[in-house]
């Protein structure tokens, strides 16, 4: 912020020129440009005076204007302006007369040559654009000085607008020079006004940030209203709107401190919590300004005015305002966001202090808005960005700490399950090992289940299953299934003369000897109970049946048994059956024909092997 001193120091560099009085207006060799707002004489309007009138009035009713500007604020009088000017060549020198305000709305111009009114002209923004006689944002007259003449130029300006005249008197070719340069600056502002909007328009639409909407609503109210404020808008926007063309200034100049507003509490967070009385108070200047934005479409501009520059100059002051308060609490889009608003409320300022009358209207007054305009669009870009990048870094290192968080959690999870399977792989080991002991166990006690413990033959059980299974299997396949039936002759007596348990190691070794007789996987030797055994010779033709019966018996009564000093020796019969079934269900015919066998052979005499054929006769083969 500059010091008082010095912003006085320049407010009397403005003013300087004004102190200066100054007789007609002249048109020298060297004249290019001519300001005449010193030169001016003006006249508010009595009555309804003709242009005769006018001309026939006293010089003391006229008031020489003397300053470097003139303006004669908002009011509802209707002004006459004068002045003369001299053309001192002594060649005709063929001028425009600019009037630099486009927003007035009745302008009336005569010119008089040598005390002849030679022409009229009507001027104003209230006429169509196209009438103008040449097609500038300003009013602009062609307006030839003959050779060493005085013309004396009279305007009736009739505005709702603030009474300004800028007057220049220009040189043609001086005229189309500066008309470059004014185009060229021009260009350059509304060019970058343009690229910051749709450049915020695209960030906007990427990010979804609603302060670069705000932003976007603001920078471009702002080059509108400038845009109609200088004519540019009536040129090449609307020409034809005469009435909208003064409504805009007002609809646009409220738009941008409503957009101005909203983008500043929620760009450098005025918010509620931590500025209840700005929030609220800058809130209300929003609503504010949003309707008046709203009643410039229907009331007129010369109701709609000073309301709008109340608030436009309380916005702009209180956006400032705001800044600072931020820029205090340290915020760090405040910094930025302050040298933005010192640069465009320095503008805004110098505009309403001028329309006020406060300040002369000149180049730099007029221009400063779009200058400082144009410097805060850019920095306040600068800003949004700057405010973007650092969300986008805290987002990124948020997005960072948590896929950390994320791995260790993955990391322990997988060790989780690694550990889960191991214990699986563990357990399935250890369920495969009980199994297998199990299974084997259960092995070992379906052997234990169907084998007799005293002699580790098969029990009767296992036997009685394993008849049924290779009785069905001959009849299946028309084989000979041989069934011998052992027993031990007149073991009663021995058992009581020698007592249970010699009879018991007797059985073991009748058992030894028939197991040694018996020698094909599918034979099956059994005890069958008390001392009797069976033997099953699967697929075996009598004959083989027999052999192995006999074998049986000799082999038993050949071994020599010791009891004490005695050598004894035991014997055997064997009743021997072989058939082919000829059902399924054959096994207790074919016991009961072993058993008639064996019957036999205890009736013939006992330690023999007797066959019970098929013809029904049986044989023995052997006896002692
Ligand atoms: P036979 O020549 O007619 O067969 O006369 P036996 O005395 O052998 O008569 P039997 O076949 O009826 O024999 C049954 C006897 O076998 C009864 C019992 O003394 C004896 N015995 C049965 N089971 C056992 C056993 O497990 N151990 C012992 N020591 N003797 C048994
Ligand atoms: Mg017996
Ligand atoms: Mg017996």
């Amino acid at each position: 912020m500059p010091r008082p001193d010095v912003f006085f120091v320049l407010l009397l560099c403005l003013l300087a020129p004004s102190l200066v009085l100054a007789g007609p207006a002249e048109w020298g060799s060297y004249s290019k440009r001519l300001e005449l707002s010193r030169f001016v004489d003006y006249w508010q309007e009595a009555g309804s005076p003709s242009i005769r009138d006018v001309r026939q009035l006293p010089d003391e009713a006229w008031t020489r204007n003397g300053s470097d500007s003139v303006s004669l604020g908002y009011g509802a009088s209707v002004y006459w302006f004068r002045v003369t000017l001299v053309n001192v060549l002594p060649s005709e020198a063929s001028n425009f007369l600019e009037i630099g305000y486009p927003v007035l709305d009745h302008i009336e111009v005569y010119r008089e040559l040598e005390g002849e009114l030679v022409e009229s002209l009507s001027l104003g923004d209230k006429r169509p654009f196209y009438d103008r006689p040449i097609h500038h944002r300003n009013f602009v007259v062609p307006l030839p000085l003959p050779p060493v003449s005085d013309t004396i130029v009279y305007l009736r300006v009739d505005t709702t607008s603030s009474m300004q005249l800028p007057m220049i008197l220009w040189d043609q070719d001086a005229f189309y020079a500066a008309e470059q340069a004014r185009s060229l600056f021009e260009g350059i502002y509304y060019g970058i006004v343009l690229v910051m909007i749709l450049y915020n328009l695209f960030v906007f639409m990427a990010v979804g940030e609603r302060s670069f909407l705000f932003y976007v609503g603001y920078i471009a109210a702002m080059p509108l209203f400038l845009a109609s404020l200088h004519g540019v808008a009536f040129q090449y926007l609307w020409p034809e709107a005469t009435w909208w063309n003064d409504q805009a200034i007002i609809v646009f100049l409220n738009l941008v401190v409503l957009f101005g507003g909203a983008f500043s509490i929620r760009f450098i967070r005025v918010t509620r919590q931590n500025h209840p009385l700005l929030n609220r108070w800058t809130w209300a200047m929003i609503m504010a300004a949003g309707g008046l934005a709203l009643a410039g479409l229907v009331v007129p501009y010369r109701l709609m005015i000073l309301p709008t520059i109340l608030v436009a100059f309380v916005g702009c002051s209180t956006m400032l305002m705001l800044s600072v308060v931020r820029w205090i609490r340290q915020d760090p889009a405040a910094r930025y966001y302050t040298v933005a608003w010192v640069f465009m409320l320095f503008g805004g300022i110098v505009l309403a202090m001028s329309k006020f009358t406060m300040l002369p209207r000149n180049l730099l007054t007029e221009n400063a808005t779009q200058v400082g305009s144009a410097l805060g669009v850019i920095l306040l870009s600068i800003a949004l960005a700057d405010r973007l990048n650092r969300e986008k870094k805290r987002t990124f290192s948020a997005q960072q700490k948590l896929l950390r968080e994320e791995r260790k959690a993955r990391l322990a999870q997988e060790k989780s399950l690694r550990v889960q399977q191991e214990a699986n792989a563990l357990l399935e080991q250890r369920v495969q090992e009980r199994t297998r002991d199990l299974e084997a166990l259960n092995q070992q006690l379906l052997e234990l289940s169907a084998t007799d413990p005293m002699t580790g033959l098969k029990n009767r059980g296992h036997f009685d299953q394993a008849f049924q299974s290779e009785t069905v299997h001959a009849y299946r396949f028309g084989e000979t299934l041989s069934l011998l039936v052992v027993d031990i002759d007149h073991f009663k007596s021995f058992n009581d003369r020698y007592g249970h348990l010699v009879g018991d190691d007797c059985l073991k070794m009748v058992a030894d000897c028939i197991k040694r007789h018996v020698t094909r996987p599918q034979d099956l030797a059994a005890r069958y109970g008390g001392e009797e055994f069976v033997v099953l010779l699967p697929d075996t033709p009598e004959a083989g049946a027999l052999r192995v019966a006999e074998r049986i018996r000799g082999d038993i009564q050949k071994t020599a048994f010791r009891v004490s000093d005695q050598v004894l020796h035991l014997t055997v019969s064997i009743g021997v059956c072989s058939r082919a079934p000829d059902q399924a269900d054959a096994t207790k015919i074919l016991f009961a024909c072993a058993d008639e066998a064996l019957y036999r052979a205890k009736a013939e005499g006992r330690n023999r092997v007797v066959v019970n054929s098929p013809a029904g006769q049986s044989e023995a083969l052997c006896q002692v």
